[in-house]
């Protein structure tokens, strides 16, 4: 028999997310945030869901290359821009625009001059010192990548927040203020937004909001879910029981033995693990659902297989359907506990899941 393990992706929640963040920002174009295999949950069969989107963005020039062989015309953008001189002729070919964060993408785009113009979204450092150009360099880059004839007329200016999912935190605004002053007088869209600050930022929208995670229902703001802000999850992770069996008070459960049955008790097995992508770190107590009932894992998840709680499930049989987030459970919750945030576990399902389209 396959393994009963599956992600189903919802494509109706996919297209419904995009559709809130256009109502959230009516007034900007959306970039759909497609990178790291769209999140987890595919990327061709995102970027087909959300082929409303006004462009896509990646990490990888290899995920553009899928994108234009998926038959998507739509731009894409490199987010974290090309890294050495061979990637433009290939930005060039599949038609890429690109982020230049560094002095290094400028001078390679000086040396190679010719060609197809590239249209670049030159990214700002407002604060987050992760990538991009001092306040101070930017007039100077924006002036030496405007006088290319191979970068397109049109230049987008950018930032990343680094606390957006914190709505009262001084950084968004103090980061807004840093972008506005360094490119006062600049001709060219804005793009500031990633999904937090589409829903917590209003004034943060510009030209073009970004979203990832909240295209697939998952919100990075404590304590909430993507539900709370009219998201739907665009996955389903779930498997099924594979045994169940009767263990008596005061034996102990799993890998170093880490839970004691209190008393004489069914528990599950459920085929599912690290080896899925399921978190290792998720400790006894952690939400699941049986045959849609809330119970809990116990003991310590393993490569293939978890343990599960099925006092109060008395029915509870072999085969029986097992869900590990979605809908009727957030991944958030599942997240918490695991001391991680919802996207790494959709990043993180491997490719032994199947994955099914709903
Ligand atoms: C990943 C990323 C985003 C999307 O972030 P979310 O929190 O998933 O919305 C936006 N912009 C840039 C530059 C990114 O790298």
């Amino acid at each position: 028999m396959a393994r009963p393990t599956s992600a189903s992706i919802h494509t109706d929640a996919l297209r419904h997310n995009l559709a809130q963040a256009r109502a959230r920002a009516p007034h900007s174009r959306v970039m759909a945030v497609v990178k790291a295999d769209g999140y987890g949950h595919g990327l061709e069969r995102v970027a087909r869901a959300l082929e409303g989107a006004d462009a896509f963005g990646v990490a990888a020039l290899s995920d553009a290359d899928r994108l234009r062989a998926a038959g998507l015309s739509q731009p894409i953008v490199l987010l974290s821009g090309f890294d050495e001189a061979d990637d433009l002729p290939q930005l060039r070919r599949l038609g890429v625009e690109t982020v230049v964060h560094h002095l290094s993408q400028i001078e390679m785009l000086e040396q190679a001059a010719d060609g197809e113009p590239i249209r670049c979204w030159l990214k700002v450092d407002t604060g987050m010192h992760r990538l991009g150009f001092a306040p101070e360099q930017v007039r100077e880059a924006y002036a030496r990548l405007s006088a290319l004839a191979g970068v397109a007329d049109g230049i987008v200016l950018m930032n990343h927040f680094a606390s957006s999912d914190e709505f009262a935190n001084p950084q968004t605004p103090a980061q807004l203020r840093a972008f506005a002053d360094a490119t006062a007088g600049l001709d060219g869209a804005r793009s500031l937004a990633n999904s937090a600050a589409v829903l917590g930022w209003p004034d943060a929208h510009a030209d073009w909001i970004r979203p990832g995670g909240a295209l697939y229902g998952i919100s990075v703001v404590e304590g909430t879910t993507g539900a709370d802000f009219g998201l739907r999850p665009a996955m389903t992770l779930s498997t099924r029981l594979i045994a169940v069996n009767r263990v008596r008070r005061g034996e102990r459960i799993g890998y170093a033995a880490t839970w004691e049955c209190p008393e004489d008790m069914n528990v599950g097995v459920a085929a599912i693990g690290y080896g899925d992508g399921y978190p290792r770190a998720a400790p006894s107590g952690t939400p699941v659902l049986v045959g849609g009932q809330a119970t809990q894992v116990i003991g310590r998840v393993s490569m293939d297989l978890m343990t599960i709680d099925l006092r109060g499930i008395p029915d509870a049989r072999v085969g029986d359907p097992v869900i590990l987030w979605g809908p009727e459970l957030p991944v958030e919750r599942i997240a918490e506990v695991s001391a991680t945030i919802g996207y790494e576990l959709t990043c993180s399902i491997t490719r032994r899941v199947r994955f099914v389209e709903t």
